[in-house]
């Protein structure tokens, strides 16, 4: 704690030119979330973070060279600027996490500040009180949206539950602050600010803290972007069913995790649907194949597989071991589809299949029979299942 002593032979000014950098990496860190924001049109509550990150940061750049008489002068201004960027913080987190930050006492406890530290200044001159006054009440309106944060706190993931539990650890740490102001810094002028351990070690927990958060944030940022591609390159956005690659891959992964389990394959092609494009147009349509996807996905348990193939056309992967199971799944989709009346006009569509066991690990081989199987129901008059261990074609009726 000797640092007064170790730093004698160093120039006043350059400890305050030093102690720039703080607000230099902040503006810094605030820049690139805003550069989130708004290049790669990143969620809104970047635009808040940045900006409780950068208007503050002037504050610590301007008060760095300010004397005691400057720094009563303009405290209201500059605890306006922290307070702005404590509730900038909180609105940020209230709104990443759909949490209530409860402005109206923010702008309350924001208020009773400015008025408390104006007393301060021009009546009664106390730069620790004010300090004090400051890093409570920006503790206080960072803490007031953590109640309905942590209300419902369930099912939340690592990387968010490391974001938010390091965000209640900032605001702790903004109290411990007050009481560090307390307890060390009582009747402390402004220049000898930068000759306090205390202050220069409560800047170094700040800056590190504040880089901490922003790379765990935009850590979560790049996770859902990644999740996000993901969706976009496996899933059909028509119907949310996996597309041809999604499903390849799901059904590549499933083969090999859970080889000795046995499995079928249907493929669904939709009977004449080129005339139902034709008749009522490319809307209905798709509307159409939206529904028979999710009379599809009602028929089948969680763990096997749907996917898109085509444009009209389905394929599914059973994880059942009797063929006589797998048949009757595959006619009650069948039956499903029929019964149904679909899209805004109630039409009737009917859709051919073919089912065919896998004999791991070749899918291709499967596809292949399951699609000879559907050509040959189609050829049958449609409406019905290929069914490979039946060796022909099984036409059940209603
Ligand atoms: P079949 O009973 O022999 O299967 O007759 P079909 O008319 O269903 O067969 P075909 O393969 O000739 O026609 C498929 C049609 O599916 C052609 C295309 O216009 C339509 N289609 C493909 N993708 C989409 C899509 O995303 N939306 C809509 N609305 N139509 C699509
Ligand atoms: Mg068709
Ligand atoms: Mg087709």
């Amino acid at each position: 704690l000797n640092f007064s002593a170790n730093t004698s032979n160093v120039n006043f000014t350059d400890i305050h030119y030093f102690i720039l950098i703080v607000p230099a990496c902040l503006i810094l860190m605030g820049s690139l979330l805003l550069i989130c924001h708004f290049a790669f049109r990143a969620p809104s509550y970047l635009l808040w973070l940045g900006l409780g990150y950068i208007v503050p940061s002037f504050s610590v750049a301007a008060q760095s060279f300010m004397s005691n008489k400057q720094l009563a002068l303009s405290a209201p201004i500059l605890g306006s600027m922290y307070l702005f960027g404590a509730w900038a913080s909180a609105y940020a987190m209230g709104l990443r996490k759909n949490a209530n930050a409860r402005p109206y006492w923010c702008l309350a406890l924001i208020i009773m500040a400015l008025l408390s530290l104006s007393y301060y200044s021009y009546v009664d001159d106390q730069l620790w009180i004010r300090m004090l006054i400051l890093n409570i009440s920006i503790a206080l309106v960072e803490s007031l949206v953590l109640f309905s944060m942590f209300k419902h706190y369930q099912g939340i993931d690592l990387l968010n539950k490391i974001v938010d539990f390091s965000y209640l650890f900032i605001v702790l740490y903004t109290f411990v602050r007050g009481i560090i102001i307390f307890l060390f810094l009582r009747n402390i002028e402004a220049d000898m600010l930068a000759n306090s351990v205390w202050w220069l070690m409560m800047l170094a927990a700040s800056i590190i803290l504040s880089m901490w958060f922003a790379i765990v944030l935009l850590g979560t940022l790049v996770r859902d972007i990644i999740h996000q591609l993901n969706d976009e390159r496996l899933r059909d956005p028509l119907t949310h069913l996996f597309n041809r690659r999604g499903f390849n891959e799901a059904a590549k992964r499933k083969l090999h995790q859970l080889s000795k389990q046995s499995y079928f394959l249907l493929m669904c092609d939709i009977d004449h649907f080129k005339k139902i494009n034709d008749t009522y147009g490319h809307l209905v349509g798709d509307q159409i194949l939206q529904q028979v996807g999710q009379i599809i996905g009602q028929n089948v348990r969680d763990h096997d597989l749907v996917g898109r193939f085509g444009g009209e056309e389905f394929i599914v992967l059973l994880q059942i071991d009797d063929p006589t199971l797998a048949y009757n799944i595959a006619n009650r989709i069948r039956l499903g589809i029929a019964d149904a009346r679909l899209s805004s006009k109630s039409i009737a569509v009917t859709a051919s299949f073919g089912l065919a066991a896998v004999h791991q690990p070749n899918l291709k081989y499967a596809i292949h029979t399951a699609d000879q199987l559907l050509y040959q129901a189609k050829h049958s008059g449609r409406n019905q299942i290929g069914f490979e261990p039946a060796q022909s074609i099984l036409d059940v009726s209603h």
